[in-house]
């Protein structure tokens, strides 16, 4: 079992003497400033002139200065930019507004493990990495609970690094649900990895393939979406409060012997082999030096899929088919906070 921490284990007093600054306001950027503030840390958050999210930081109460003004007031540092625009903040803003004994943040190992950011040895290198979007971190919050988030420390210049961070932890409602001990490569290579073989890139891929093997076939595509997308909450649901075996426990007789002789059919040993490579491809730096260099060309690949989805039936019957229910409440990518 890695450490966990919770309530008990961190001081509060020690992210409460320093100044901290969080660059970008985000999905995690605005949950981390706004848990800061109300946990009364001093925070600021650094964004760039005319960045659109100036007015919504401002709304929430929260002092807003350019990111080169933040990294050089605060002692405590968290980066909260998109990964793929890290390393280019990081050499013309933050470096040259480091200070000896700083803490320099990250809520995920991308930058550190790939190599795209390297801090000087005299400051302090973490990482406090929420396991769940930033909606999740704030409403937590709210409510007075908390997202799970995992603790790495990379560097321990001024021999506090662990200590501070969990004090950060503490402040967003992190040690409310507990936080795990890990290390930024192995943060880094299972986050891509559960991204790509299955939370993200295996699930669109299944649901799009079982639309259109159902609708070539003739079936109506609103039954379709509704058995292949929507209902994949449900089972989700099952299988985060109680694992596998309660998941097949609430489902039917039927549906519990569909899944243990098809699934395999499914997910083969060639599938597994697949995931293997994409692991040795994170392993490696291949898929991070990919995703720069697509990055660096204007993401191309990235926009035209952005486009390309956005027309695929599952996704047009779903937007004709989520308005009429009434408990849902319709998420577009504009409405992201
Ligand atoms: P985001 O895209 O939601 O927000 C990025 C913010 O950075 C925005 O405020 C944007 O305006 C700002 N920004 C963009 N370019 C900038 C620049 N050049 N200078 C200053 N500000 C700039 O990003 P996010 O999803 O919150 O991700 C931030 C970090 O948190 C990443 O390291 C990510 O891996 C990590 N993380 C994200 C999640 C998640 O669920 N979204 C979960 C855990 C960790
Ligand atoms: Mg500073």
């Amino acid at each position: 079992m890695p450490t966990m921490y919770y309530e008990g284990d961190a001081n509060p007093a020690l992210i409460a003497r320093r100044k901290v600054a969080v660059l970008g306001f985000g999905s995690q950027g605005h949950a981390h400033a706004m848990n800061l503030k109300d946990s009364g840390v001093d925070v600021v958050v650094g964004l760039r002139d005319g960045s659109p999210r100036t007015d919504r930081a401002a709304q929430a109460g929260i002092k807003v200065v350019d990111p080169a003004t933040a990294v050089d007031w605060a002692d405590v540092i968290m980066v909260l930019v998109p990964d793929q625009v890290q390393p280019e903040l990081y050499d013309e803003v933050i470096a040259p507004n480091l200070h000896a004994g700083d803490l320099l943040l990250f809520a995920h190992g991308f930058s550190i493990r790939f190599g795209y950011v390297t801090p000087p040895p005299d400051v302090d290198v973490a990482m406090i990495a929420p396991k769940g979007p930033g909606h999740l971190v704030r409403r937590q919050y709210v409510e007075g609970s908390g997202v799970p988030a995992l603790i790495a420390v990379h560097q321990d210049a001024t021999g506090e690094a662990k200590a501070v961070a969990l004090s950060y932890a503490h402040a967003i409602g992190g040690t409310r649900a507990g936080v795990i001990e890990t290390t930024f490569s192995d943060e880094a290579e299972t986050d891509l990895f559960g991204e790509q073989v299955i939370l993200c890139g295996g699930i669109d891929s299944m649901i799009r393939a079982a639309f259109e093997t159902l609708t070539e076939a003739g079936y109506a595509e609103e039954m379709a979406y509704f058995e292949v997308l929507h209902e994949l909450k449900l089972i989700v649901d099952l299988l985060y409060e109680g694992g596998i075996s309660w998941m097949r426990h609430s489902v039917s007789d039927t549906a519990e012997y569909g899944d243990i002789t098809r699934g395999p059919r499914i997910v083969t040993e060639g599938t597994k082999a697949e995931m293997r490579k994409i692991l040795n491809e994170i392993q490696t730096g291949e898929f991070a030096k990919e995703w720069m260099a697509e990055y660096r060309a204007g993401a191309p690949n990235l926009l035209a899929a952005r486009a390309a989805v956005a027309d695929h039936p599952v996704e047009r019957v779903g937007r004709e088919l989520r308005p009429m229910m009434p408990f849902l409440v319709e998420k577009v990518p504009a409405d992201d906070v």
